[in-house]
């Protein structure tokens, strides 16, 4: 991987933070931006910064986006997106035979499908986090996550849910899938946060910030959260929780979409 061989912090060097735009608009799929640095190495291997992105780099439990970055004559295919100091960094391949890019606005586009896909399982994280509630009668505090393929799943710090639990917690989950709520995304600050934020199981691990992005799902929960959702919790589609696996901490469930 060319990954490592790169000093990311000689990359970002200089550069402003990239402003987020899939932060306030998840189902944008294609913009036009202004290339701030980029990088190549031998193999096409190509590193693009840009002044801002649709890309959602790899964190907060949820995996990297996928697409393309298109030019004058070139195509870079992208492969890994990731973040330093707010600064966010496309990775990919370069194609058409071109070995530089001289173009000073490019074109984004996001792989949709991988995209939507990740926005349908973190969302299904949110309403499993709170079927776990409803199942376990408190609030269970979340300790890890990953909303994306290949094997998506949510880690508790509770002792394992037996067979029932788990398809007491499936069916819950669905049923809130089928009540139609609207999913959104609200701002507040460190103060008000207790006012917007019901039974989030992640607060006591939430990073200090000027302004908290909350991801509120209509009269059920909300969770300081910076990825991407759906709109509605009928986007979802239907939620199989597969399996719960005895960790350290608690457990983790696996679970799926479709
Ligand atoms: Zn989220």
């Amino acid at each position: 991987m060319g990954l490592v061989m790169v000093d990311l912090a000689k990359l970002i060097e200089g550069i402003p933070k990239t402003q987020k735009i899939y932060l306030d608009n998840m189902y944008l799929r294609n913009l036009s931006v202004r290339v701030l640095r980029v990088y190549t190495t031998r193999g096409k291997r190509i590193y693009v910064i840009t002044d801002k992105t649709i890309f959602h780099p790899k964190g907060g439990g949820q995996p990297s986006d996928k697409g393309w970055i298109r030019g004058t004559g070139f195509e870079v295919e992208v492969k890994k997106v990731l973040e330093r100091n707010g600064v966010v960094i496309h990775y990919g391949k370069l194609k058409n035979g071109i070995t530089e890019i001289m173009d000073e606005n490019v074109e984004l586009q996001l792989d949709w499908n991988h995209r939507y896909r990740i926005m349908r399982i973190h969302t299904a994280g949110h309403i499993l986090d709170q079927a776990v509630h409803e199942v376990y009668g408190r609030t269970v505090e979340t300790i890890d996550a990953l909303h994306g393929p290949p094997e998506p799943y949510t880690e508790y710090r509770a002792f394992p849910p037996s067979s029932s639990m788990l398809r007491l917690i499936e069916e819950r989950a669905n049923r809130i899938v089928a009540e139609d709520r609207r999913v959104k995304v609200v701002y507040a600050r460190p103060g008000e946060l207790d006012a917007y934020v019901l039974n989030a199981p992640n607060m006591k691990r939430l990073p200090r910030a000027e302004l908290y992005r909350i991801v509120v799902i209509e009269g059920i929960n909300a969770i300081p959260c910076t990825g991407t959702h759906v709109s509605n919790t009928r986007e979802v589609g239907s939620i199989t929780v597969c399996k719960a696996e005895e960790t350290e901490q608690g457990f983790r469930l696996y679970y799926d979409v479709v």
